[in-house]
């Protein structure tokens, strides 16, 4: 069985190993020695100034909403994993859904202006399947309108914009490590932003809005890693140009392969190093999508269709947007298998069985 992804473990004795260091002191969660560590190694692999490790990817974009204080309506994208739509809801405020563009798949900066009202608090886009937004455009039309940046960067693990990662663009931007990113801890995530007294309202926030063990800054949530996923991400990261470059070079071996007139594929933005984290095709219809899947679980090879439905089309959404390029994208979008490990032989039956059933 072939799925579209696969978590990459290390050996499990090393995963043993650095796990043996929580068991020596006690201590399996509040920040100790793993997590700290682990933080410092993505700070500087990653070449940001503030990041706060966190539980999951859900949670920093709940935080990033709560200490902005913002309230109204967010403009944000139609095309992403629910969780983005999802944490705006959660949050009590209402979603703005602007359409995408048709070849880079983020949010069309062009048209955000005209979504903005009197009840804008924030725009919040995802850099999705880490191909950065326009981030250039958008802090321009922050700046005039006066609203926050969120970016949901949960697939930009490694990536960098203009020379720089892409995680230190926005106000606020959130990552995931869960087991199905390139870079993992099993369940965890973290946020990032420039500023250091906005951060540390993030950090406050994250741990109940403790200020030591008996004050409180204001109101916060738990959303703390913990020793035993930082163990997780400790043993991940001695492999992460290992992982970069197994994933490029099937990357390229699906590029060679699927020259086809009929598949579309993602168009990265200028000035972007990616990160090789999901292959998507868009085909042309939703049928030949229906059939290629068909075709390809035939053989026990199981593609996703990420993103599917267009966020705009939650059950919990009022539908008064129209983002059709989204909704055409999503109907016809399949993310074909892409981990460390996937053989050759398996790229070529899964390029074999598309290109025979377009
Ligand atoms: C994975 C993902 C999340 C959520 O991250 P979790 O760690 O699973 O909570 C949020 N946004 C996007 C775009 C994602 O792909």
């Amino acid at each position: 069985m072939i799925n579209v992804t696969k978590t990459f473990l290390p050996p499990q004795h090393e995963y043993q190993a650095i796990l043996k260091r929580a068991w020596d002191t006690g201590w399996v969660t509040n920040r100790g020695q793993l997590v700290l560590e682990l933080e410092d190694k993505l700070k500087t692999f990653l070449g940001v100034n503030h990041m706060t490790l966190m539980t999951n990817g859900t949670l920093p974009i709940q935080i990033a909403i709560k200490t902005l204080e913002l309230s109204g309506e967010i403009i944000t994208t139609p095309f992403s994993y629910v969780a983005t739509t999802s944490s705006i809801v959660w949050e009590s405020c209402k979603p703005i859904f602007v359409d995408i563009h048709p070849d880079y798949l983020t949010i069309d900066e062009r048209q955000i202006e005209a979504a903005i009202t009197n009840q804008t608090t924030a725009i919040l886009a995802t850099h999705v399947f880490g191909n950065p937004c326009h981030v250039d455009a958008i802090d321009a039309i922050a700046k005039k309108h006066d609203l926050k940046v969120i970016y949901d960067a949960a697939h930009c693990f490694g990536v960098q914009y203009d020379g720089q990662s892409v995680f230190n663009y926005g106000d606020v931007s959130t990552t995931s490590f869960h087991a199905t990113k390139i870079f993992h801890t099993g369940e965890g995530g973290a946020i990032f932003s420039n500023d250091k007294r906005l951060h540390e309202a993030l950090y406050y926030h994250h741990n109940f809005g403790h200020d030591g063990t008996e004050a409180f800054y204001g109101i916060g949530i738990n959303a703390k890693i913990s020793e035993l996923q930082a163990a997780m991400g400790l043993s991940v990261f001695p492999y992460i140009d290992e992982i970069f470059k197994q994933r490029k070079s099937i990357v390229d071996q699906y590029d060679n392969a699927l020259q086809s007139e009929d598949i579309q594929k993602l168009r990265l933005r200028e000035n972007t190093k990616w990160n090789y984290c999901y292959y998507p095709v868009i085909f042309e219809n939703e049928s030949t999508l229906k059939r290629i899947k068909q075709a390809l679980e035939a053989e026990s090879i199981f593609p996703r269709r990420y993103f599917y439905p267009s966020l705009d089309q939650l059950p919990y959404i009022d539908n008064q947007s129209n983002c059709s390029v989204s909704r055409r994208v999503a109907s016809c979008i399949l993310c074909l298998p892409l981990f460390v490990g996937l053989e050759h032989k398996d790229v070529q039956l899964i390029t074999n069985i598309i290109l025979s059933n377009l």
